[in-house]
């Protein structure tokens, strides 16, 4: 099995290098931080974003997509990386693009799919109610009430919630808390009445929301695939954004490893650069080791879930677990070996930290991952 890039792939990457770093470079997100924009990315660069084919990548022709995979979409995400370029393929694109995809009606997909496609419609995924991933510790509840379904409860860290035209949120229809049974997801407009959307700040200068749910009313037509199944969705769309992020994450790491090496080549220390000190090149060379490694097991993960093999969870989850070991790894050496200077907001290696550390706890960090891993494996 050959873990390098098609040639389409290649082509792919190269475009989306080429206008990233032109269009979104690090100062790009610096100056939505510091002007603290109201949505937190450009919306003219995402519809050319949108216009280069790159928000349908996973989505069929019949809505506007490119019919693409995973893996194609994970090579821009992966650029998006070394840029912190802060658009919403995650948000929009894998996660409640990803759901109605999987579980959306053809009216749904025709309504919503084909707006994201252009660029012009934005989505959320609202399901976390905890600080840190629990996926099916979903307490909001939906009751039947007339033609439709009463929704009651509060998200937290719904990713570019703050922007989105549709959430999509994860309610309980029956049982209870921590039960993967008895999930529903609807289709939510944000100005329905008793929905209130919050935008919160993240370390990362990233943008997320807190959703309260009070006496939501929606039709019955609002349902997203079946009542009480929604952790069916839910579990093939959380391992394809956990997938892509994995693929942030590398380009991330990879960014931070490049950014470093430069550094010790040039910075110049006791009359020598100071690369040419065996100590340096020994945690360089690991940090190198470490993002190889990265990069391939989640090629393998975007791979198996669009060859849809049968143990694909496990490798998705050995990716994540890798790529946040890797990522807390990396980014701290490259800001322990810029010196001082590493811990100033003026450098750019501080950025990918704040970055990949939420990373690391989206989706569940390394130890979620190895339990899951070892589970799916029967140990
Ligand atoms: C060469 C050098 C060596 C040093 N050595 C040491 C040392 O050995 N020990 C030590 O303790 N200190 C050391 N320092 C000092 C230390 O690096 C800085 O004091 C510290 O990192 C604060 O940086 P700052 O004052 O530049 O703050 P800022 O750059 O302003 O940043 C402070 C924090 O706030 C965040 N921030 C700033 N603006 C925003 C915004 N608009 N929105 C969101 N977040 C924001 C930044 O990302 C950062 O996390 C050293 C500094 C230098 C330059």
């Amino acid at each position: 099995m050959s873990l390098v890039l098609s040639e389409e792939q290649e082509l792919i990457q190269q475009a989306a290098s080429e206008f990233l770093k032109e269009q979104t470079p690090i100062t790009h997100l610096r100056e939505m931080r510091d002007s603290e924009d109201p949505v937190g990315f450009s919306k003219a660069l995402w519809k050319e974003m949108a216009e280069l084919g790159w928000a349908g990548i996973p989505f069929s022709e019949d809505v506007g997509g490119a019919g693409l995979g995973l893996a194609e979409l994970g090579v821009i995400v992966e650029e998006c990386g070394r840029t912190l370029s802060p658009y919403p393929f995650l948000s929009s694109v894998v996660l409640a693009g990803g759901a109605i995809a999987l579980g959306g009606s053809e009216a749904q997909k025709q309504e919503i799919l084909t707006g994201l496609c252009k660029g012009e419609t934005l989505l959320a995924l609202a399901f976390q109610e905890t600080g840190r991933f629990s996926p099916w510790a979903i307490g909001t509840k939906a009751e039947k009430a007339g033609d439709g379904f009463r929704i009651s409860g509060e998200k937290l860290f719904v990713l570019d919630g703050h922007v989105a035209d549709h959430l999509v949120v994860a309610a309980r229809t029956s049982g209870s808390s921590g039960e993967e049974n008895g999930i529903t997801l609807f289709l939510v407009d944000p100005s329905t009445q008793g929905c209130t959307v919050t935008r919160s700040s993240m370390i990362d200068s990233r943008n997320a929301a807190r959703v309260a749910l009070s006496d939501v009313t929606v039709t019955s037509s609002a349902v997203l695939g079946e009542v009480d199944r929604g952790a069916e969705i839910l579990n093939a769309v959380f391992d394809r954004a956990t997938a892509i992020l994995s693929a942030e994450m590398v380009g991330i790491i990879s960014e931070v490893f490049e950014r470093t090496v430069t550094y010790l080549k040039e910075r110049e220390q006791f009359g020598v650069r100071i690369g040419t000190f065996q100590a340096l090149k020994h945690r360089a060379a690991e940090m190198f080791c470490e993002v190889e490694l990265a990069q391939a097991v989640v090629l393998d993960a975007l791979r198996a879930l669009d060859e849809d093999r049968p143990h694909a969870s496990r490798v998705v989850s050995a990716a994540k677990a890798r790529c946040s070991d890797a990522a807390s790894l990396i980014t701290c050496e490259g800001l322990q070996m810029h010196g001082g200077i590493g811990m100033t907001d003026e450098e750019d290696i501080g950025l990918f930290l704040k970055r990949a550390k939420t990373a690391e706890l989206s989706f569940g960090d390394a130890a979620f991952h190895r339990d899951r891993f070892a589970r799916l494996t029967g140990f």
